[in-house]
């Protein structure tokens, strides 16, 4: 098996083979291909990873002297020397999943350093200094990382850190004199103390012979993939753990050689918002690495051009080259040695919604994608980043700007301020909206990072660790607020002479970089106010324009339709102006919440005669009547999927003291006698009790209520020229019996109804697909059902035997140990749920081969959920209003 392509002169690999060379390792290929300067090197596949695993961290037999042809073609092309003591080569050594991973092992530099070699690189390049601090950074990086010499939980400092500290303190009497100050003299005593550190906490000595170093350094890389933070990180996005990660091992070039020479990191396209600017940042005779870690605050690339302007031209072709090829917003690092460009890596970069649909639009414009790419390039989960509340502007007006960052992250936040990632996620479970508050983020930031609102940091640029991840969770982010002076001791930040302690409110604009004391109010996102409200202004921005624009390509594009699950004429109305071309669940028991129809309901339930129960419906059926008219005037001649009672008992019976006396004295009877039917009514496991079409099996009279509810309010929405189609649809159906029954009762109502209006309305009767019997027996239902509708939470819970309601105890446990790699309510269970849904499209079609197929429940909205339906050929998905855009961008994405 081959384990180690080359990249160079000669490149084995190229940009396609990501799952076998991870992200980083076939960009490198792919830019060696198309001529741009690449330090060479090779890639260890993620098949070693596997292999690693697999086999009690051992490697395949074939590995060393792959690799060793590996580093013999390096030396080929640099006409250098692994651990040579003349010309010695050093290494780069970095980890690369498919996609860039926070939390893993990143980088080792300058391996190849040891006692003999680094005299070696002092002779070469004439710089003792140069050479040393080197193999200082190299000891202290391998040891770190490779050797796991670290902060312990006793200790302030990295004990490395401690080291200098303590050097620093015996040979200047300041331990915070700069590195820079350092002599040669010093930085020897250094390595030596360095070692010796190594020695004590690790129990052996650091390795001297660079194959030692290099074998170590990749089992580092492989070791970080099942690290605490790798984990955290892939389950928040989903990411198999069977994916591995590759090695890349590339000859070193160094941006610490002086003036000449510096490091950055730049985007194409600005990844914030989109704009066509070149965006990025560098810093003069530095390393890549102190550029990402946001300790020296770097310049905009576009300053480059007053310092080395041949550098900075080159990579201005550079930006365009890695854009006509990759037809792609690229992310890239570069190191310039001595004014000459080499680059390190390139991959797509991450952007945030708004800067997605920009770019999408703009790159159709530029002819350099289609339409339908433009589609698959805005993500349908990040979509509602675009839908998400603004500033409100008056508001903002009348707020203080105290400090100004970079917008790294746009959108509006306001939060209490919290500190440190354990405080943010303790604050956040409490419910309170918080603002993570840094000096800079790290990873170990992380889950701190997911439980805010939005994050705010004093130190870094555009493309530091808080910028880079705040843009991909879609998080509000102002990042080198640099006036800030945060106290993590005090738990306190100082900033324009006012003091801010921890849980006070802070405010922070990610669009303008803005931070304001204080919390201010939002207002829709323009695309809500532009769509649902009309509003002219909204509608005339570029944000409102490009929305629009995508949505119509969405359209082109789409077989599957959307619709909406909406209880109320104003849901209805929302949903109608996002796209949704009609309604697939109204929950007619939830029009019942409001207010005080309630107690009409309550009564309803609570009745124990025939006569009680009758005179309850009577007072229901008005407020259905209106609903249900309202709804479909809102709907434009959209069909409406009315589903009838399906009230969980627990969910509408009286269950405090409070709401029995209230009860009671309302319908003017003895508390007790409410206590006592509470009682009887009362189930163990109401969600596999008296609901759905079991009420009306019992009760007819509640489906007779219901029925003329809906075809009273169509008989008159019709009259007044709505055009209403009414698709009434029976519940929790596993038998064929429990439909006839119920259908046999509207059409007796419908036919009452038209012979008393004098119309003719124009309704079909299905059912719900949502226990196992019915989806196994889909042959049988479908002979009286003229449409099915997949109720995929009840699906989901029968199908599972797990409860909907009390699932949340273990199912986090279950997604860590990888039983299921999703939440089975969120997105389809498409193994299990998905083949009973398989199974009844294909009975129901047997016995009627044009049965409308939808999906109303929770899933429809879910972007994997929706390309499965659009899959298993379903008519229509629907979900709540405001996910409508997010459903019809995935429905889009299923079919170009
Ligand atoms: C379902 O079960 O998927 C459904 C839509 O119905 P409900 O959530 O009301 O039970
Ligand atoms: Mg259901």
């Amino acid at each position: 098996t081959k384990y180690v392509y080359l990249f160079g002169k000669k490149t084995d690999g190229n940009g396609t083979m990501k799952p076998l060379l991870g992200g980083k390792g076939a960009n490198l290929a792919e830019m060696c291909r198309i001529g741009l300067p690449v330090p060479p090197g090779f890639t260890i596949t993620t098949e070693v990873c596997t292999y690693y695993y697999a086999n009690k961290r051992t490697y395949p037999a074939a590995l060393r002297s792959q690799m060793e042809a590996g580093i013999a073609s390096i030396e080929a092309q640099t006409g250098m020397k692994f651990g040579d003591l003349e010309n010695p080569l050093l290494v780069s050594v970095r980890s690369g999943a498919r996609d860039s991973m926070p939390g893993m092992m990143d980088t080792i530099l300058n391996l190849g350093l040891n006692d003999q070699t680094v005299e070696a690189l002092a002779k070469k390049t004439n710089n003792a200094r140069f050479a040393w601090d080197c193999y200082r950074r190299f000891v202290q990086m391998y040891g770190d990382v490779v050797l796991g010499v670290q902060k312990r939980p006793n200790e302030d400092h990295e004990p490395f850190e401690t080291v200098i500290g303590t050097l620093k303190d015996e040979r200047y009497g300041n331990h915070e004199i700069e590195d820079t100050k350092l002599t040669v003299e010093d930085l020897k005593e250094l390595v030596l103390r360095f070692k010796k550190l190594v020695l004590e906490r690790a129990g052996k000595d650091f390795p001297s012979s660079p194959w030692d170093q290099l074998v170590g350094a990749a089992g580092a890389v492989f070791g970080s993939w099942m690290n605490d933070r790798a984990i955290v990180y892939r389950r928040k996005y989903n990411i198999p753990t069977e994916w591995g990660t590759a090695v890349n091992v590339q000859a070193m070039v160094y941006g610490n050689t002086g003036d000449n020479s510096g490091s950055g990191v730049a985007f194409t396209r600005n990844p914030a918002n989109g704009t066509k600017e070149f965006y990025g940042e560098f810093l003069i005779n530095a390393q890549g690495e102190d550029v990402v870690a946001g300790v020296r605050t770097p310049e905009p690339v576009a300053q480059l051009k007053n310092h080395l302007p041949g550098a900075y031209h080159e990579l201005e072709r550079i930006r365009a080259t890695l854009e006509k090829h990759f037809k792609d917003v690229q992310d890239f690092e570069f190191t310039i040695q001595e004014k000459k460009v080499y680059m390190l890596q390139t991959r797509n970069g991450k952007r945030t919604a708004m800067a997605a649909l920009k770019f999408s639009i703009d790159m159709v414009k530029e002819k350099l994608i289609d339409w339908q790419t433009a589609i698959l390039r805005n993500p349908a989960d990040q979509l509602d980043q675009l839908l998400a509340p603004v500033f409100d502007l008056a508001e903002v007006k009348k707020a203080a700007v105290i400090a100004t960052g970079l917008p790294a992250g746009p959108g509006a936040a306001s939060g209490k301020v919290y500190l440190n990632a354990d405080r943010a996620v303790a604050a956040a479970e409490k419910g309170e909206k918080v603002l993570l508050v840094r000096i800079e983020t790290s990873p170990e930031d992380l889950r701190g990072m997911i439980a805010a609102e939005g994050i705010l940091t004093a130190r870094g640029g555009v493309s530091s660790h808080a910028a880079l991840v705040a843009r991909q969770m879609g998080k509000v982010c102002v990042c080198g607020a640099s006036a800030l002076v945060i106290d993590y001791d005090k738990k306190t930040i100082t900033v324009s002479g006012q003091t801010f302690n921890e849980g006070d409110y802070l405010s922070i604009d990610g669009t303008a970089g803005n931070v304001y004391a204080g919390q201010i109010a939002t207002a829709p996102s323009e695309i809500i106010a532009g769509l649902v409200h009309n509003d002219t202004a909204a509608q005339a921005t570029e944000k409102f324009k490009s929305f629009t624009q995508l949505m119509k390509w969405c359209a082109q594009a789409t077989r599957l339709q959307v619709r909406t699950n909406a209880d109320t004429p104003e849901q209805t109305r929302v949903a109608v102006a996002f796209g949704a071309t009609g309604i697939g669940l109204t929950r007619t028991e939830h029009m019942f919440f409001e207010g005080n129809r309630i107690d009409a309901m309550r009564e309803m339930i609570l009745a124990d005669s025939l006569e009680d129960r009758q005179a309850a419906l009577a007072k229901l059926l008005p407020f259905q009547r209106d609903d249900f008219y309202g709804i479909f005037k809102a709907l434009k001649g959209f069909p409406a999927t009315v589903r009838f009672l399906d009230p969980p008992l627990h969910e509408f019976l009286p269950n405090s003291k409070e709401q029995q006396m209230d009860l009671a004295r309302k319908m003017n009877i003895p508390v007790e006698k409410i206590m006592q039917r509470v009682h009887e009514l009362h189930e163990f496991n109401p969600m596999l009790g008296f609901r759905g079409c079991r009420l009306g099996i019992k009760y007819p009279e509640i489906t007779a209520m219901q029925a003329r509810a809906v075809l009273e309010a169509a008989a008159q929405a019709q009259k007044d020229g709505f055009k209403p189609k009414p698709e009434i649809m029976i519940p929790l159906v596993g038998f064929k019996k429990e439909l006839d029954l119920q259908v046999a009762i509207v059409h007796e109502v419908a036919a009452a109804v038209q012979a008393e209006k004098k119309v003719k309305i124009n309704y079909t009767v299905g059912t719900m697909i949502e226990v196992p019997r019915g989806a196994l027996t889909a042959d049988e239902i479908a002979q009286t059902a003229q449409f099915f509708s997949f109720g995929t939470n009840d699906l989901t819970q029968t199908c599972l035997g797990m409860s909907r309601d009390d699932s949340g105890s273990f199912l986090g446990a279950y997604q860590e140990s990888e039983i299921m790699k999703k939440n089975p309510f969120a997105s389809i269970d498409q193994t299990g749920v998905g083949q009973l849904m398989g199974i009844a499209i294909q009975k129901g079609r047997q016995t009627r081969p044009d049965i409308k197929l939808g999906i109303c429940g929770e899933h429809g909205g879910d972007p994997d959920s929706v390309k499965f339906c659009h899959k298993l050929g379903l008519t229509y998905v629907s979900c709540s209003p405001y996910r409508v855009p997010v459903a019809r961008l995935a429905a889009a994405q299923a079919a170009v």
